[in-house]
Formats: C-alpha cells, sequence, structure tokens
C-alpha cells in the first residue's frame, strides 16, 4: 500500500484524468507507432471520442504527426500516428571528474551533436565554459523548441535547495548550478546524480526494462554510484542522497576514502582502485586514490584496460581484483534489494568477457538470492550516462503522473 500524504497531496479533478490519458496515448504511440485511432482504442480501452480528442489535441501541440494511410477492409482508411521526433531538443551535459560532455538529443536520445571540454575546477567556471556552448547548440535548431537542459553528475543533489551536496570525486563546495544556468540560458535544468540518470534512461529507452518493476544502476568511474529504481520509482531517500552505496564500508579499517570514510566500495572497485593496483601501491596508504596522472607516473585506467585486453599479467590482475570487489558490493544490492535487473556502466564493461563471470562467481558465493536478479553490461559507446540527461527533461510529458 502506498500511503497517501495528508500533508502533500493533489485531489483528482476531471483534469487529472485527461492528463493521465494523454500521457498513456502519448507512451502507446512512442511504444508501438504507427499505430491508427482504433489501434489505440483498443490498446488503451478508451472511447474511440476520447482517443480522437486526445490525438487532436497532441496533433495541435505537435507531439503526434499523422502519416499514410493504413490499410483497412472496409470503410475509411485509418491514418498511422507517429510520435514528433522533430517536436523537441533537448541539452545534455554529462559531468565527469575530468572531462564534461555537452550535447543536442533529439526526442529518442540520439545526439545530433556534442563536444567535450576538460571540466572546471570550480562550478562558477564551470557555469562560465557551458554557457556559450550551450546557446551555440540551441542555435543548431532554431526552427525546434530546445525543451530544457539535463545534467548528471558525479554526485547528490539536495532537492530542497538543488545544490549539488555530496561530489567528493569533483572537490566543489556545495552549489546552485540550476539557478545560473536557467538564468543564462532561459531554459529549465534539471540536476540529477549521474547513476540516477543512467536508471532513468533504461527506463526511458527501456533495452531491459520489459516487465521490469526494480532496477538498478551502478555507475562504475572514477568513484561508484547506484540508482535504484524501485516499483517504478526512482528512490531519493532523505536530501535525495539515497544510493551512495559507493560509500558504504566493504573493508573494515580500510583505505581511506574521499568522504571521510575508510574502506568504502568505491576504494576498491573503481576505476582509480583498479589504477592503484596497477600500480601497486602500497595497500596501507593512508589515502586510496591513486594519481590519475597525466604526469606519466600512473597509467590511466583506459591504459589499464587496453593492457589487460593485450594480457598484460599486472593488468589482467588488476582488473581482476577490482571484478571481484565489484561483485562483493553488487552480492549487497542483490541480497538487500533483489532487483529484477541491474545494469552496469563504466568502461569496465569493455572486458566484460573476463569481468562478467568474476562478477557472477562472487555473487553466487555470497547471495543465495542471487538468481532472480540478472546483471548486464551497458555498451560504453552509447555513452549511457549522457543518455540519461534526455529522461530528466522529457519525464514531465512522459512520465507517470504522481496521483494523491
Ligand atoms: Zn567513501
Amino acid at each position: 500500500m502506498r500511503k497517501i500524504d495528508l500533508t502533500n497531496f493533489h485531489v483528482a479533478t476531471s483534469e487529472t484524468a485527461r492528463d493521465i490519458n494523454r500521457r498513456i496515448v502519448l507512451n502507446l504511440i512512442r511504444s508501438n507507432e504507427p499505430l491508427s485511432r482504433a489501434d489505440l482504442a483498443r490498446h488503451s480501452g478508451l472511447q474511440r471520442s476520447t482517443v480522437s480528442v486526445i490525438i487532436e489535441q497532441l496533433i495541435e501541440q505537435r507531439w503526434v504527426t499523422q502519416g499514410a494511410n493504413g490499410r483497412a477492409p472496409r470503410g475509411r482508411r485509418p491514418r498511422f500516428l507517429h510520435l514528433n521526433k522533430e517536436r523537441v531538443r533537448i541539452i545534455g551535459i554529462n559531468v565527469r571528474t575530468d572531462t564534461t560532455t555537452v550535447a543536442l538529443a533529439d526526442l529518442d536520445a540520439r545526439f545530433v551533436a556534442q563536444e567535450s571540454l576538460p571540466t572546471a575546477k570550480t562550478p562558477e567556471q564551470f557555469i562560465a565554459d557551458l554557457v556559450p556552448r550551450i546557446q551555440n547548440l540551441v542555435k543548431m535548431s532554431p526552427d525546434i523548441t530546445c525543451e530544457g537542459i539535463g545534467v548528471s553528475l558525479p554526485g547528490r543533489v539536495d532537492l530542497a535547495s538543488q545544490r549539488l551536496v555530496f561530489a567528493p570525486n569533483l572537490g566543489w563546495r556545495p552549489f546552485d548550478l540550476k539557478t545560473p544556468l536557467e538564468e543564462a540560458t532561459g531554459l529549465p535544468v534539471e540536476l540529477e546524480n549521474a547513476a540516477n540518470a543512467c536508471a532513468l534512461a533504461e527506463l526511458w529507452l527501456g533495452q531491459y526494462t520489459q516487465g521490469v518493476r526494480n532496477l538498478v544502476a551502478v555507475t562504475v568511474s572514477e568513484g561508484i554510484g547506484a540508482g535504484l529504481i524501485l516499483n517504478h520509482q526512482l528512490i531519493r531517500g532523505s536530501n535525495g542522497l539515497a544510493g551512495e552505496f559507493g560509500h558504504t564500508t566493504i573493508v573494515e579499517d580500510g583505505l581511506q576514502c574521499g568522504c571521510g570514510n575508510r574502506g568504502c566500495w568505491e576504494v576498491y572497485a573503481s576505476n582509480s582502485a583498479a589504477v592503484r593496483y596497477y600500480a601497486g601501491q602500497d595497500l596501507r596508504a593512508r589515502n586510496g586514490r591513486a594519481k590519475n596522472g597525466s604526469d606519466g607516473s600512473v597509467p590511466s585506467f583506459d591504459d589499464v584496460l587496453r593492457l589487460a585486453e593485450q594480457n598484460d599479467p599486472k593488468a589482467v590482475e588488476s582488473i581482476n581484483t577490482m571484478a571481484h570487489y565489484l561483485g562483493a558490493g553488487l552480492a549487497l544490492l542483490v541480497t538487500g534489494l533483489a532487483p529484477d535487473v541491474i545494469v552496469l556502466i563504466g568502461e569496465v564493461t569493455r572486458l566484460w568477457n573476463r569481468v562478467g563471470p568474476i562478477i557472477e562467481q562472487v555473487i553466487r558465493e555470497r547471495s543465495f538470492t542471487h538468481a532472480a536478479t540478472r546483471i548486464v553490461p551497458t555498451d560504453p559507446a552509447t555513452q549511457p550516462r549522457l543518455r540519461g540527461t534526455v529522461p530528466l527533461v522529457l519525464q514531465k510529458h512522459f512520465g507517470a503522473p504522481s496521483v494523491a
């Protein structure tokens, strides 16, 4: 049972019913196009006349277009309806500790233009770097409405203040990114943790979500984050901080983490961990983070991956150790949450043939409920963190409305 929140509820009006039906029809067209009005009435159980009213409205708002005539055994030939992919553009910004990507996407999260730049050391400089680039992207499609800006962040966003509040790997102080970006661009801005954004992208693009109600997206990069969707709902916890499994202790009295705690999961299973294993740094060192050096002293995670692909023994060992610890943390998620699917996002999935079996093995050994949960890698080439920015902006049109 979901309790009705008596401090924050919306009573149902005739507008509520119209809004729900409109979203159902819009999503049916998106998932099953091309469809006729008769198909929609059949799929939804709505009256033909109700469907027609909704479709007229969606055509007027340019969400839906009418295509060719379909075939019918007799009578009038139905017009096929399509989602209008040219209705909106979305600006997506994926912030990682070293690189930021800014891109222009269409409704299907296909990127029509993108650019990467080093991530600024301060949030003020970040805004200054981004604004002209956003303006250039918007100018690329002057005839198409830019619906907003979605930002995927390596940290958590406090829902009340919209401040980025927990980003130990980025090293920025708590900062309101939303207001200055909105003021400078005139576009609505949606901020979200990268793992949450990836989880929403899985719902939106639906590669593994057929019949899935409970999904966890785990981003493995400089740190580790988790986005939790339980019973079709993104879980935020108090202050939007839910999902910080990367900062739960996996090694008692372990290495120091950037968050202040010791022995955090991400200190042992992130890209930075693999680099440290490769560099052979003293495992009892006070700081768990290897310098991800452009100074040549320590290779990058990309170097370690490439060497492991070439069967360099030390690189293979480093990736195996990382995979072991990934499995250890994932086993906790499997046992504790019993999700239908855990989606893994990160460069390490390039070596899934090696990493996948180790992860599965550790989960089998540690979680007796493992059978129900599928562990699936995403293809880094699809840019899952960047794709995650698109549903942030579109959820206000396509997401389920909150009722009562
Ligand atoms: Zn930590």
